[in-house]
This record gives C-alpha cells, structure tokens and sequence, in this order.
C-alpha cells in the first residue's frame, strides 16, 4: 500500500511527502483507513513502529480546518513526548493551515489559558495540565471527536488513571477513541472495557 492509496486530502499527503515519509510503514498500512472511518483503535505498538504519525495522519485527515476548534485531544505521558508529538502533527499538516497547541505542565498557566482562547484545532498534552484546562473551562470540550492516548500504559503507570478518568467522562458521548500502548497490563485493559466502543485491535 501507498499513502495515495490512502484516500488522505491532498494537502495532508502534500505534507506528508514533504517530511521525507515515502510508503507506510506496517502500523500506518493497518491503523490509518479504521482511524479514518472512526472506528476506535486499540494499537500494541513499541517506539520506533511510526505510531506518532499514525495517529497525526488519523488526526489530520479527519479535521476540519474551517473550524477553529479543538477537535482532536491527544494525551502523552510526559512533556517532551507531548512537544514531539506536536512537532510532528504540527510538520505533517504544514500544508493545512492548522493551530496545534501543547498543553503541558512547567509553562505558564495564563499563556495556555489564552492560546486555548484564541482558538486551537488539536491539543496535545499531559494528562495533568489538559485537566486543570479543562477545569478551568479553558479548554471546550464539544467539538472534540478524536481522543488518543500515547504510550497508555506509561500514563497509567505514573498515576494519571484519575485524571484520564474524569477525562473521558467530560468527552462527547460519540468521541472516538484510540490507544496505543507497548504493553496491555490490568489498567490499560480496564480503560478499553470501559470507554471502548468495539474497538480494532492491532498488533505490531
Ligand atoms: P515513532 O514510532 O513514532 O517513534 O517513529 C519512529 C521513527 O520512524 C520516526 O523517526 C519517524 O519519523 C519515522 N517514521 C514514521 N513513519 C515513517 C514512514 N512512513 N516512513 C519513514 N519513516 C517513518
């Protein structure tokens, strides 16, 4: 399979070209076209497999860039995965005029406050920081219909299941949900039981 296979926009294949990214690799080939038809997905997957893009290109491909609002969450277990995976999105949609804002801890809490203002198309943060925002009413929640959690089973482990919790209780019933995780202990499986809607589950 070919990304032009793949039935992506053209500014956002533009983009991906554009990066150096030539053919899929095997967990974009299997987890992007679900992604795209908003199945939930349940991906095994380590470092190294080009999970980030997949769920950038799973995002991407699903915004709508004429509305300024945030419609895809994206959460990560510390800062720096979040910051990357927002360079990421941010490199791959470089063709799509599109707002891609990290909202992670050890910033200040008023510039996150007003950026969310301003207005956003994806959010990408730490489980923390995207609560307190989400407490604060700074970050609206209606729009969002895309959640992915990277790395679930290391934002589990560092206990973040409370606020990953209240999260979702917050999301739009119709939400879709990806996760992706190296492993699949006792709290990541508990998570797909319950926020899950028959998901796709791939293994790579
Ligand atoms: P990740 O698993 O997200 O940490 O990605 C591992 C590395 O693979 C990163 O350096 C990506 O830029 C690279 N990568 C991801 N997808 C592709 C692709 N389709 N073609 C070439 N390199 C890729």
């Amino acid at each position: 399979e070919t990304f032009d296979a793949m039935s992506l926009p053209e500014d956002l294949l533009r983009g991906i070209y554009a990066y150096g990214f030539e053919k899929p690799s095997a967990i974009q080939q299997r987890a992007v076209k679900p992604s795209m038809l908003g199945r939930d997905l349940i991906a095994q997957a380590q470092s190294g497999t080009g999970k980030t893009a997949t769920f950038a290109i799973g995002t991407l491909a699903k915004l709508d860039v004429g509305l300024k609002e945030c419609q895809s969450l994206i959460l990560a277990p510390t800062r720096e995965l979040a910051q990357q995976i927002q360079k990421v999105v941010i490199a791959l949609g470089d063709y799509m005029s599109i707002i891609v804002h990290a909202c992670v801890g050890g910033t200040a809490v008023r510039d996150d406050i007003r950026t969310l203002q301003s207005g956003v198309h994806v959010v990408v943060g730490t489980p923390g920081r995207v609560h307190d925002m989400i407490n604060r009413r700074a970050l609206r929640l209606d729009s969002i219909r895309q959640f992915f959690l990277d790395e679930a089973d290391e934002m589990l482990s560092r206990g973040f299941k409370d606020q990953i919790y209240d999260i979702f209780k917050f999301l739009p019933e119709s939400v879709q949900v990806c996760l992706f995780s190296a492993t699949m202990p006792l709290d990541v499986l508990e998570v797909t039981q319950r926020f899950m809607r028959d998901p796709v589950r791939i293994l790579v």
